[in-house]
C-alpha cells in the first residue's frame, strides 16, 4: 500500500468508504462487510469513512466494532455530523456524543460536516445550532483530531464556504474523478482548494461505478494504450497522479474489489499527458449518461418509497438502448414503485447531489418503457419462435 503524509500521520492513499457495504434481505450484510474492513486491514488500508446517517446509522457501527479488534493508533476512523438531512433540529451535541457512544471511541481521527449543499447552507450558517464552534471546541478537547468538510455544492457555493468554513478546515472532501473534472466544476474546486492550502479528500472516484461501465471504442483507446488496466485502474491512477489529492474514498463492496483496488494502490505507475487526453475523451462519451452515483439520498424523501437509483441505473440502459432486460425488471417490481407512480413533487430533486432532474427522467422512463414490448410479450413471442423453429 502506499502512503501519503498528512500532519502526523501517515495515510493510505486509498481509504474504504463505508457507504456501500452490501445489503442482504433488505439490511446491511454484517458478515460480509467485517470481512471487507478486515481484508482492507490486512492489506493496508488505515482509512476508514463513515457517517452518522450511512446505512442506516449500521455502517458507524460495524467499522467501529470490527476496527476494535485492531490497536487504535493502527487505524483511522472518519465520520460526519449530518447536518444536511432533513431533520427537527440540528443541535449537534446529541448527535455527536451518540456517535462517541456507538462507536465506543474515546476520539475521532477525522470528523467532517456531511455535504454542506445549496440545501443545507443555511442549517450549517444559523447561529441557533452552533454548529462550527461546537465541533472546533470538539476539536480542541482532543475528541476530534482533524477537522474537514465534505460538499456537493456548485462552484458559486463552493467559493463561499471556503471562505466561511476555509480558515478552520484542515481538509475538504469533495467528488472528483475524470469525467466530474468539467462535469461537477471539480477542476475549479481543486484550483481554489490550492489556494487555501488546503488539501483534497476524494469521493466519488469511480462515479459509482459508471467508469467502470464504458462503451467498446472508449475500451479500445485506452487498451491500446495501457492492455492491462483496468477502467478502475485508470480512473485511480488518474487521482493517484494529483499531488493535492492526500485520500482517495472507495466503497468496496465485496473483499475481490478490496484486493484489486490495494493492489492498483501498492505501486505508483507514470501517467503521463497522453493519458489525460485519453480519459476526456473517454468522459466526453460518458456526458449523456445521467451521472446517478447512486448514493440514495433521494430515496430517504421519496413519499413514493421509489428505488430511484435503480430507476436511473434502467433510465441509462434505456437511453443507451432500449432493451428487454429493463422490461423484464420493471415487470418485476411492484405498479407502485414503477417511475408512472411518481408524483412529482420534486422531493427527491432538492436533494440529489448530481443536481439530476429525477421526476424528468422518470417521466421519459415512462415514456420509453410504453414504446418497448412488455416482458410477458417477449416471452409469448420467444415461444412462438421456438415452436416455428422445432418446425
Ligand atoms: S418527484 Fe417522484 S420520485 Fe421524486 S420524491 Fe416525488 S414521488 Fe418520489
Ligand atoms: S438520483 Fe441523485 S440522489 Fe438519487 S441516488 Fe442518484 S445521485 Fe443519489
Amino acid at each position: 500500500m502506499l502512503y501519503n503524509n498528512f500532519k502526523d500521520k501517515k495515510l493510505s492513499k486509498l481509504g474504504l468508504g463505508g457507504m456501500r457495504f452490501p445489503v442482504k434481505d433488505g439490511q446491511l450484510d454484517q458478515d460480509i462487510a467485517e470481512k471487507i474492513i478486515e481484508k482492507s486491514m490486512e492489506l493496508g488500508i488505515n482509512y476508514y469513512d463513515t457517517a452518522y446517517s450511512y446505512q442506516g446509522g449500521i455502517s458507524e457501527l460495524i467499522l467501529s466494532k470490527t476496527l476494535a479488534k485492531y490497536p487504535r493508533e493502527s487505524y483511522n476512523f472518519a465520520t460526519k455530523f449530518p447536518g444536511h438531512q432533513i431533520a427537527e433540529t440540528y443541535y449537534p451535541a446529541p448527535i455527536f456524543e451518540n456517535q462517541l457512544k456507538k462507536t465506543k471511541l474515546e476520539y475521532f481521527d477525522f470528523y467532517l460536516l456531511h455535504n454542506i449543499y445549496e440545501n443545507c447552507y443555511d442549517v450549517y450558517m444559523d447561529p441557533k445550532w452552533n454548529i462550527l464552534e461546537y465541533f472546533l471546541k470538539q476539536k480542541e478537547k482532543g475528541l476530534i483530531k482533524h477537522f474537514g468538510i465534505s460538499t456537493h455544492a456548485r462552484s458559486d457555493l463552493f467559493t463561499t464556504i471556503l471562505k466561511e468554513f476555509g480558515e478552520h478546515i484542515e481538509f475538504c472532501q469533495i467528488e472528483l474523478n475524470y469525467l466530474d473534472w468539467t462535469m461537477q466544476d471539480a477542476k475549479y474546486k481543486c484550483e481554489l482548494l490550492k489556494e487555501y492550502n488546503i488539501p483534497i479528500w476524494v469521493m466519488e472516484p469511480l462515479k459509482g461505478a459508471q467508469l467502470l461501465k464504458l462503451n467498446d471504442k472508449s475500451k479500445e483507446i485506452m487498451a491500446q494504450k495501457h492492455p492491462d488496466w483496468s477502467p478502475a485502474e485508470w480512473a485511480f491512477r488518474y487521482l493517484m497522479n494529483m499531488s493535492d489529492v492526500k485520500m482517495i474514498l472507495s466503497g468496496m463492496a465485496s473483499v475481490s474489489i478490496v484486493e484489486e483496488n490495494c493492489g492498483i494502490f501498492s505501486e505508483e505507475k507514470p501517467f503521463d499527458k497522453e493519458d489525460n487526453k485519453i480519459l476526456m475523451t473517454v468522459a466526453e462519451s460518458l456526458k449523456d449518461n445521467v451521472p446517478c452515483t447512486k448514493c440514495g439520498y433521494c430515496r430517504r424523501v421519496c413519499p413514493q418509497e421509489l428505488n430511484i437509483p435503480l430507476l436511473m441505473e434502467q433510465y441509462n440502459e434505456m437511453r443507451y438502448a432500449p432493451s428487454n432486460t429493463v422490461a423484464m425488471l420493471m415487470e418485476s417490481i411492484p405498479v407502485e414503485k414503477r417511475p408512472e407512480a411518481c408524483l412529482k413533487c420534486g422531493m427527491c430533486k432538492r436533494e440529489c447531489p448530481q443536481f439530476i432532474d429525477i421526476p424528468t427522467c422518470l417521466e421519459d422512463l415512462t415514456k420509453k418503457l410504453s414504446t418497448i414490448p412488455s416482458w410477458a410479450e417477449i416471452c409469448k413471442q420467444r415461444l412462438i419462435d421456438a415452436k416455428k423453429m422445432q418446425g
